[in-house]
Formats: structure tokens, sequence, C-alpha cells
């Protein structure tokens, strides 16, 4: 008898039994899904994991139902990466399973999608038989102009073959001939009518051109990295913004190519992937594919299979899920701008870091992984640094354009001197106006979207807050409601304070759609676009932006983080940050890093050919070292400060962290467990255990939140910690009354 060890699609550890019905004894394979029964009334697709003979002690394994697979949907090193995955990042497989794997692929819920086709008989092949025929047809026009069209369309009469064509093309926009002259000629054996699957991805029929040369400094970093990648498996390219790093990644990619090995170009976010897509499908053509979050359930099954079967995807261009794809042999992973925080996966488990989840994925295949950027992340520049991973500098901007002149503005004097108009600084107002005389495009940063961040009783000091979470209810002017960003629970703005009754809301603080307002009262003229989560919800909404940008017809782009992003405006001249404080302030290490990452990254988007750009920052700190030293260009400054911090108060990456959280919906309850738990982690760990402390935002959904930090050196023996680490979390859900109290763990939570 045959067992397989089965993954199900569930937060549960482990993998489960199951026995293999004889009938499939020959044809069952690792890789392959499963539809299995579990517990009393539920069935699941799972994953087959292994195979053996050895019969379960202590229970009867249930059969599986079916296999739907004729082959594997999974690679032997995939299995090894999801492995990897959930042992680093604490996760069950079943959730790494959810992840990884398109949901389309579960529960069958894929149908090919198939299209109707028509053929000529075989037998009507034959000239003569053909004209008997159509003689007949005499006496049915309708039927004989339908054949003659065919013959047409699919090129018999020139061809002499038979090709079928889709039933749709043969009977025109609308019907235009007729359905059942169709049938007709069915009938009469004729025509035959067959379903074919047809691909729902669209081919660009683009022609392909070559990349462009490199010139000397693109060369000369090429030649390094390659270089270097003798003897790394990781190289960290770290060259200005517009220095051509993606040219030197194209020409990299085609090396790979040409040894028949596989690419994975993973991009922070979809925003990216647009313009990206555009350079990389010039010089790829339908080699390249595309896989994100906007494509649906279908598509991305379909990808899913072109990388497992064909050998047509050579190159994937995708954000970080995309590392989950079943490559067929990897030979290089380029993660651009690598510093990005949205290679980091939240919620839900598994809590992965696509970069260095990619570093591992690399490894599995014996490839090599390039991370580039102009802002490098302070662990990257630190392996880089101490020669764990290659290091290639490119200073030069392609075509000797120049950096930015930043120009700092001092709030407070503006404020005090009067020298201001709602957020805006006077100098910026002016510099704006300068800009759109020269009719060259602006670009403003903030870093908040909605209207304002909340809204405050003038009279009694009241803010509305969300009812499910501890957080201040966001404006939406343009819907005229306050919207909770954790739980998204909306209601309508009241007219009057729902405290004291006062008719005296006032908004405070303030986000993109503020900004927005008050530029559209400042340049009426002007044409104003805004791209932050909420104007970029469909899959269209991006690409809708940045080609409006790119065809000159938005004056000025006001975003969140999203614009800071990597993306390319030959006729930006001017960027505005209207509010570098409330970067700084984040309760967080890496608040300067980030801080630095942004400012320096949008401040890249100014004056990008032939033209020296500008970059306006508005602040109340003026002399706070970050800023000067975005105003100088200097990340070595950064870096050197930062990594100083680190160590000294214990952070990555001389420390690797493990935040672990609690949630329940009783404070007296998450109290007490959260000390208990800290109080037991403390015997074992003693001081690099720190809280419980609660968070920010200390209740999500009616849910309390505790969180307890757990801090070991990166020299240690991280297996034995954790293993001891789970042992203690697991005993604390033993016990009765903290049986309910959830806790998840997030590895290198920040
Ligand atoms: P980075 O990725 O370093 O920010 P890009 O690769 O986006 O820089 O290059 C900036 C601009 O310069 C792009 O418009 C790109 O097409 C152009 N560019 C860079 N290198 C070359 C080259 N060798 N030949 C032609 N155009 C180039
Ligand atoms: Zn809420």
């Amino acid at each position: 008898m045959l067992y397989a060890d089965i993954i199900l699609p569930l937060p549960i550890p482990g993998t489960f039994t199951y026995a293999v019905p004889s009938e499939w004894k020959e044809t069952v394979k690792t890789g392959m899904r499963a539809i299995v029964p579990f517990g009393s009334k539920r069935i699941y697709t799972g994953i087959i994991v292994s195979i053996h003979k050895n019969e379960p002690k202590h229970y009867e394994p249930k059969k599986i139902l079916s296999l739907p697979d004729e082959e594997p949907i999974l690679r032997a090193p995939q299995y090894r990466f999801w492995e990897w995955i959930s042992e680093y990042y604490i996760a069950h497989p079943g959730e790494v399973y959810q992840a990884a794997v398109p949901s389309g692929f579960k529960l069958d819920q894929y149908k090919p999608k198939t299209e109707a086709y028509i053929r000529l008989s075989a037998s009507l092949a034959d000239e003569n038989k053909l004209l008997q025929w159509m003689d007949k047809l005499l006496r049915a026009p309708k039927q004989l102009e339908l054949l003659i069209r065919y013959l047409e369309i699919s090129e018999f009469t020139k061809t002499k073959s038979i090709h079928p064509v889709p039933k749709k093309q043969l009977l025109g926009v609308k019907n235009r001939f007729s359905p059942s002259a169709l049938n007709g000629l069915v009938d009469k054996g004729i025509f035959e009518i067959f379903q074919q699957e047809v691909g729902r991805l669209k081919e660009s029929d683009l022609e392909r051109e070559n990349a462009y040369p490199l010139n000397a400094s693109q060369q000369k970093a090429m030649q390094e990295i390659e270089k270097q990648f003798n003897d790394k498996q990781v190289v960290l390219l770290h060259g200005v913004t517009s220095s051509g790093k993606t040219e030197i990644y194209i020409h990299l990619i085609e090396k790979v190519l040409a040894e028949g090995k596989q690419v994975l170009y993973l991009a922070p976010e979809i925003a990216l992937t647009a313009q990206l897509t555009t350079r990389l499908r010039r010089v790829f053509g339908n080699k390249l594919g595309v896989y994100h979050s906007k494509f649906s359930d279908a598509e991305r099954v379909e990808i899913w299979n072109n990388v497992l079967h064909d050998e047509s995807y050579e190159v994937i261009l995708g954000v970080r899920s995309s590392v989950f794809l079943p490559f067929r042999k990897l030979g290089l992973i380029i993660v651009d701008e690598e510093h990005e925080p949205s290679f980091k996966q939240y919620d839900p488990a598994p809590r992965y870091h696509a970069r260095n989840a990619a570093i591992v994925l690399a490894s599995l295949h014996g490839a090599k992984t390039l991370l580039g950027t102009a802002t490098p992340s302070i662990e990257s520049y630190h392996n880089a640094k101490i020669g764990k991973y290659g290091l290639v500098e490119l200073h030069e901007r392609y075509e000797e354009m120049q950096l930015p002149e930043i120009l700092v503005v001092d709030m407070k004097e503006a404020y005090r001197k009067k020298q201001y108009e709602g957020h805006f600084s006077d100098v910026l107002i002016e510099k704006i106006n300068l800009a759109l005389q020269q009719q060259e495009q602006v670009i403003l940063f903030q870093n908040r979207r909605g209207y304002a961040p909340f809204v405050e009783c003038k009279a009694c000091a009241y803010v509305p807050k969300c009812k499910n979470c501890d957080v201040s209810l966001t404006l939406h002017a343009a819907a005229n409601t306050l919207n909770c960003h954790y739980c998204g629970y909306v209601e309508r703005l009241p007219q009057d304070c729902p405290s004291c009754k006062a008719p005296d809301l006032r908004t405070r603080g303030f986000g993109t759609e503020k900004i927005e307002e008050e530029i559209k009262q400042f340049f009426p003229d002007a044409r104003v676009m805004r791209m932050d989560l909420d104007t970029t919800r469909s899959k269209k909404g991006y690409a809708r932006i940045i080609s409006a940008m790119e065809r000159r017809q938005v004056d000025i782009l006001i975003g969140t983080q999203m614009v800071t992003k990597g993306l390319d405006f030959e006729k930006v001249s001017l960027v505005g940050i209207l509010n570098a404080d409330n970067l700084l302030s984040f309760p967080d290490f890496r608040s300067y890093e980030r801080a630095f990452q942004l400012m320096a990254q949008v401040s890249g988007r100014a004056g990008r050919k032939h033209k020296k750009g500008l970059v306006v920052i508005q602040t109340y700190s003026p002399d706070n070292s970050v800023i000067q030293q975005v105003v100088h260009h200097d990340y070595q400054a950064m870096f050197d400060l930062q990594i100083q911090e680190r160590a000294s108060f214990q952070y990555p990456p001389f420390y690797r962290m493990i935040q672990i959280t609690l949630k329940h919906r009783d404070f007296k309850v998450i109290d007490q467990a959260a000390n208990e738990l800290a109080a037991t982690l403390r015997t074992a760990f003693g001081s690099r255990v720190l809280g419980p402390a609660a968070p920010l935002i200390a209740r999500v959904q009616n849910q309390y939140i505790r969180q307890i930090l757990f801090k070991f050196e990166t020299a240690a023996s991280v297996k034995a910690a954790r293993t001891t680490m789970l042992d203690i979390l697991s005993k604390l859900n033993a016990q009765p009354e903290f049986k309910s109290v959830r806790i998840s763990c997030d590895v290198d939570p920040y």
C-alpha cells in the first residue's frame, strides 16, 4: 500500500498522511495536487510532498479522492524553498502553500478558457468534392456564402490545406452571418465544430529590438558585476538614480538567457512594473511574463503553468509573490530597489522578506542574486562592506545628467514671517509657478493619503475614532466620509461634534487630497492628478496615471510613497516634499534610514534629461542630520551614522529580531497572557526579551494587541533559540485560560 504526505491549505502544523488508491499507484507523483477529505465533511485541495510505504501506526488513513493533475505543478527546489520559508519565518506549511499557489489551483476553480472553432471536414480537402458541394449549395445561398467566407478566411483557396477559424470570427460582428447557416453546414458534414483551449494572456506582437548599448561606465559596472559573481553569490549594485541600472540588468539578462536559464526580476511595487514591462518587452518580447496581484486568479494559473511547462517565459517580472513560481532553472535573480519596505509581507503568514527569500531561492538553483538601488538598505550595504556580498558602485548619471539642487525651506520661519499659504511656503509656490510657465512637470510628495489624518472639534477637542480600532478616523473629502484605514470601517462626516454638539469640526494635519484641493486653488489652470492607494485600486489605475504623466497630460502629480519608486518621467523639473518631519518622527529604528531613502529617491525624479532639477524640502527641522545628508547626496554619511547606532542599540544587522504578537478580545486576558509569556521567555533568554508592550495602535477589529520583542545576536544559534521559543509559545496556548489567545511570530519584523 502506498501513502502520501500532503500539505493542506490550513494554518495548522505539519503534513497529513493519506492512502493512495491502487488505481493511481503508477501515476501518483510528488508535487501533484490531491483532493482529500478532512475532518467530518470538508474537502481540500492539498499538495503531495512525499510518497512512501510507511503505514501510519495510530490511525486508519483516509483515501485520496482524486488526483487532478497529469504532471506535478510543483518542482523539487521549489518545495525545498517552501520548507526554508516555513522554518525561517515560523509559518505552517499550509500557510506557505496558501501564499505560494494561486487560489485558482485550489478545488479546481480554474477552468481552461476554450473557444469554438470551425474547420472544413477532411473529406472535402479534395477540390472536386468541394466543388460538387458548392453546386448543391446554390439552393441554400446563405450556407454557400458562409462556406466561401470560410475558404477565404482560412486561406484554403491559397494553401489548399485545412485551418480552423474561430466561430466568432467566421460569423462576424453581431453574427452578421447566420448561425443557422452554420448549423446547416455542420449537419451536412461540410464543417466540423470543436472546442479549443485559448490563453487569457495577451501576447504582444511588438517587434523586438536590441538592447541599448551601454556607455563606458555602465560597461565597466557590468564587467565588475560579472567578475564579482565569480566568487560571490550576491552582488549589490549601488548606482545613483538614473545611472542606467535597468539597462545593465537588461544586458545581464540577455547573457543568462543565452545560457538557457531563466531570470526573475523582482520589483517592489505594481506601480513600477508598468514602466518596466514596456522597457523589458521591447527587448524580450513574449519571453517576458509579468506576475502580480492585480491579475485575476485564472490569469495567475496560466502564468504558473507557462513557467512550469513551456519554455516561453524566460524572464519573469514580478512583485514579491513571484518568488514562488515553479522555475525550471534560474540563472539570476535581480532585486530592483532592494531597499524597499514593500518586499516584506506583513499579514498573513508567511511574513517573509522577498529580497532575503530571493537570495535563498537563487542558491537552491545555483543561481546568483543582484541587488540594485541608489539607496541601499543598511543591512545590504553592511553585508557588502564586510565582504559577504560583492559591491559595485556607479556614481555617474546617464548622459552626465546632474543631480538635482536641493533647497530646504524652514517652515518655522515661513510661518513666523507669514511667507506661506495653506501648506505651501511662498518659495515652493513660486518654484511651481516657474516650472509651469516653462511647461515642465511637478511632483509633490506627501506621506499620507486621504484629505486629512483626522477631524477635531475646535470647541471640545473631540476626535472621532474607529469603533473597532484604537485609531482616529481619516476624512475622505470626495465621499464626505470618515474612514478607518485599519479595518475599513466608514461613517458619514457628522455636521456637528458628536460629543459637545458644537458646529466646529475642523481638519487637522494634511493628506494628498487636501494638497490637491489647495493646489487647484493656487493653480486653477494646471492639470492635476493624484497617485495614492485610493486612486490606484483598479488594475489599470497605476497605468492610467503613469501614461498620463508620460504623455504630458498632467502638470502636477501629487502622491504618497508611490511616486518615489523608480518612476522615470522625462519632463519633471521640480519635486516638492511637503512635510519632511512626518518621515523623521516615525517610531521605528529605521526611520532615519527610510526618511533618507524616500527623500533621495523622490529627489531622483527631478530633472532627468538635459536639465538639472530642483527639489524643495519643507521642514520644521532644517538642521536635522538626515535632511543635511539628503541635501549633500551623501549616502555614506547616513550609513556611517546609522550603522553606529545599530551597533550601540542592538539592532539589525548585529541583532536579529522576532516580534511576537498576542491578540484577544478581553484586555484582562491579554495582559495576563502577555506578562506570563514574557516572564517565561525571560527565564530562558534573559534580557534579550523586551516587553510586553501595547503597540501604537493597541486594538484593531475589537482585538487587543500586545507585543513582545525578542532580540538575539546574529552570531547565535538561531535554530536552538527558535525551538525553545516555539516550545514556550505552545505551552502558553495549552493553558486552558489562554487557549483562545492568538499568537503569531514575525521574524525580521522591520
Ligand atoms: P536607473 O535604473 O539607474 O534609475 P535607468 O535605467 O532608468 O536608471 O536610466 C535612466 C534613463 O536613461 C532611462 O530613460 C534610460 O532609458 C536611459 N538610459 C540609461 N542608460 C542608457 C543607455 N545605455 N542607452 C540609452 N538610454 C539609456
Ligand atoms: Zn477600524
